[in-house]
């Protein structure tokens, strides 16, 4: 088991297949890009599906996410799906994307064993999705959703991103937008993760004012008495139901006490929290012949040091080198 000095067992393990993208969201990556990770340094996708299992048969690993950078861009994606859901026990799987090529892809995932698709998008307008992507995607984003919808990768959440002056006011047409196609949506206030460094709290939609935008148009009411568990997302029924819509308030109601994450970069570090300034390098150690027990060691005693929370709210809080797309959102 990873358990941590502060009584926390992660169970949920976040992948990052690779660091590179083929959107610019301003509130995660410069126009140019970034410096890429050379192949080299790259896990193989062997060195992968061996770390995942290693992850859920001896260290209690219960739910697999891919994520990047954009993990629709690694041409293996539906070989690791499919070795990883050949695992005993089986762990549930879900990809988060941008969603541009899941029209293509999505078939093949669901038929590899994928359970659930989370894609981003922010907008409903076309040209406000340029702003924001600094590519004209919009409607490769909205063909993949449906995409995935008819695949079966259900249900397919939605996690969107507000800014102020470009999509803060978008709030209940993208609610009424998701309630109508089936998709199930979850707003996440931006977080201290922008490459540029470019991250102000007083510049921040706060879920506050995600809520009072949405309660304009429906009523919300709480799901789960106030109860949220390990689920980052906040939880409302939409006009009494069975919509629902989600809240991932990490600046303003951060969830770290009953964080139950854990998470492998694209270069094989271990991070225990998005906001974690060490990282435990599990590359050298599957690339000088260590057995799995002394990787799962190395796992177990990088996940004890985590710390209690992110501490944004902290004085002294550095915000990490990596940025989102190097860790892994
Ligand atoms: N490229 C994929 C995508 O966009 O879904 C996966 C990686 S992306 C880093 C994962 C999630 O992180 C996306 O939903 C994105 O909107 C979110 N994200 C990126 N930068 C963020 C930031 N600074 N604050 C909050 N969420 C952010
Ligand atoms: Fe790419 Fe996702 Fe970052 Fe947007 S949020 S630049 S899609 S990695």
């Amino acid at each position: 088991m990873l358990i941590d000095t502060y009584g926390r067992t992660a169970t949920d393990l976040r992948v990052s297949l690779t660091d590179r993208c083929n959107l610019r969201c301003t509130y995660c990556m410069p126009e140019e890009g970034l410096q890429w990770l050379g192949k080299s340094e790259l896990l193989t996708d062997d060195e992968i599906v061996r770390l995942i299992g290693i992850a859920v048969r001896l260290l209690g690993i219960r739910e697999v996410r891919f994520t990047g950078g954009e993990p629709l861009l690694r041409p293996g994606l539906p070989g690791i799906v499919e070795r990883v859901t050949a695992l005993t026990p089986r762990p549930r799987t879900s990809l988060t994307t941008n969603g541009i090529g899941l029209a293509r892809t999505a078939a093949a995932l669901k038929a590899a064993g994928l359970d659930r698709v989370n894609v981003s998008l922010d907008t409903l307008r076309p040209d406000v999705f340029k702003t924001l992507t600094r590519r004209a995607r919009h409607q490769d984003v909205l063909d993949g959703l449906a995409a995935a919808h008819d695949a079966g990768l259900t249900p397919v959440k939605v996690n969107s991103v507000l800014m102020p002056g470009l999509n803060a006011d978008e709030a209940p047409d993208l609610l009424a937008w998701a309630v109508a196609h089936d998709y199930e949506l979850r707003f996440i206030e931006q977080m201290p993760l922008d490459a540029q460094h470019g991250w102000k709290r007083d510049g921040m939609v706060t879920a506050e004012d995600i809520l009072a935008s949405l309660r304009t148009r429906f009523r919300l009411t709480p799901e789960q008495d106030g109860e949220r568990g390990s689920a980052p997302a906040e939880r409302w029924l939409v006009d009494d139901g069975p919509a629902r819509v989600g809240v991932i308030a990490s600046v303003t109601r951060p969830f770290c006490a009953a964080c139950d994450r854990t998470r492998l970069t694209a270069d094989g570090q271990i991070r225990t929290c998005l906001f974690a300034t060490e990282e435990t390098d599990l590359r050298a150690a599957l690339r000088s012949d260590a057995s799995d027990e002394e990787i799962a060691e190395r796992w177990r005693k990088a996940m004890w040091g985590k710390k209690a929370g992110a501490g944004l709210d902290d004085p002294t809080f550095v915000q990490p080198d990596r940025p989102m797309s190097a860790i892994g959102g």
